[in-house]
């Protein structure tokens, strides 16, 4: 029996990539193999020297087409089969296999917002929807739209098996969320890759657009963001305190790559209004949605759990963002498992502000 293969990539497109997917015909129930495409119709290669390959990475059930039907996640090669210098999700894999016995996992929650006729989805013609307050977790009337497509999108994820938590009503009316994790430092960029082609593809049938746009309205009206939470093994384990306070303490000192690798507009949305912290500080705290970086009541009460990085935008690269997240706290917390003198200062700043956390908001701010 033939089925369908849906193969999905990331193309080249500036600034930021866009998805992109075909279908293959497949005679058997066999793995999907390699395949190819033209890369100078998605920014990838020149006329002349066009074959890009796609290399399967994650492969899910099809909740839109028939029982055998899948959809392939793959990344890009070039003919050589080395990585293509748009393949993101090449680093990741490498720093996951660096940092493996810190047992990195994430969960990203993915903002986006709903368009029609150049504007958001139920916005007016002209002016303004009435300002934001009742659209968060709302219910009722005519400010929920798009709720039909969210309903769909999360019943395609349960289908393709992949690991939605969970789905919310947004601040700004036309916005949503939805929650991928708790997986891996690249499983959590297919899933999400995925995720993120379905709900446009869903979107499609509706003749309504997804954007991933960090401040699709400017004024007072929220941004999107792709907050990421983080954790390692030492982080879950019991007393794992002082290692979520190094990890943010890592943070706070590559704050210029993180954030120049965060996402296109991430000025505009990060202005230190509408729950943000400005992009060029860096502080954390305990329950604090003003700060870059939260710490959740529950793990402080806990001792142990995870952080929420809150300034990656919507239309992040999760690859990216995992990559450095990785490389930046488990490389942190190697290098001061080797360096004594650096760990001993590491574990002074922790015991600091693991006195005050759990009863006050810590908040470590700093002009960067
Ligand atoms: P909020 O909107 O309050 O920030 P959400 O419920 O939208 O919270 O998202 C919480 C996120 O935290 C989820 O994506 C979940 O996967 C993630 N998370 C929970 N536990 C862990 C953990 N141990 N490590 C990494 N991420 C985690
Ligand atoms: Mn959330
Ligand atoms: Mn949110
Ligand atoms: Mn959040």
């Amino acid at each position: 029996m033939s089925y369908q293969a849906e193969y999905i990539w990331i193309d080249g497109t500036e600034p930021t990539h866009t998805l992109r997917s075909k279908t293959r015909i497949i005679a058997d129930a066999k793995k999907p193999e390699l395949w190819g495409f033209d890369g100078s119709s998605t920014n990838q290669a020149t006329g002349h020297f066009s074959d890009c390959v796609l290399r399967p990475v994650f492969t899910c059930p099809d909740p839109l087409r028939g029982a055998k039907d899948v959809l392939v996640m793959c990344e890009v090669l070039n003919p050589d089969m080395t990585p293509h210098a748009t393949n993101s999700r090449a680093g990741a894999a490498a720093a996951a296999a660096a940092y493996a016995s810190f047992a990195p996992m994430f969960g990203i929650e993915q903002e986006y917002t709903f368009f029609q006729n150049g504007r958001p989805y139920g916005w007016p013609e002209e002016g303004y929807p009435a300002p934001q307050g009742p659209y968060y977790c709302g219910v009722g009337g005519a400010k929920m739209p798009g709720r039909d497509i969210v309903e769909a999108h999360t019943l395609a994820c349960l289908r393709a098996g992949l690991a939605i938590e969970g789905t919310n009503a947004e601040v700004m009316m036309g916005q949503w969320e939805f929650q991928i994790g708790v997986l891996g430092t690249v499983e959590v960029g297919d899933q999400l890759w995925v995720a993120r082609w379905l709900l446009q593809r869903i979107a499609e049938e509706y003749g309504v657009d997804v954007s991933l746009d960090a401040k699709p309205i400017k004024g007072d009206w929220n941004g999107a963001g792709a907050h990421t939470n983080f954790s390692t093994k030492q982080m879950r384990a019991a007393g794992g305190w002082d290692a979520i306070v190094a990890a943010c303490e890592a943070l706070g000192t590559r704050v210029s790559e993180h954030i120049a690798n965060y996402g296109v507009g991430v000025e505009d949305r990060l202005t230190g209004a509408h729950e943000t912290a400005h992009w060029s500080t860096f502080s954390y705290g305990v329950s604090d949605r003003g700060a870059s970086v939260r710490i959740p009541g529950a793990v402080a009460r806990d001792q142990r759990g995870y952080l929420e990085d809150r300034r990656p935008n919507a239309n992040v690269d999760p690859y990216v963002v995992a990559r450095l997240m990785v490389e930046t706290i488990c490389g942190a917390a190697a290098s001061a498992r080797t360096r004594p003198r650096a760990r001993a200062a590491a574990a002074s700043t922790s015991r600091s502000v693991a006195k005050k956390a759990p009863a006050t908001p810590a908040r470590a701010a700093r002009a960067r």
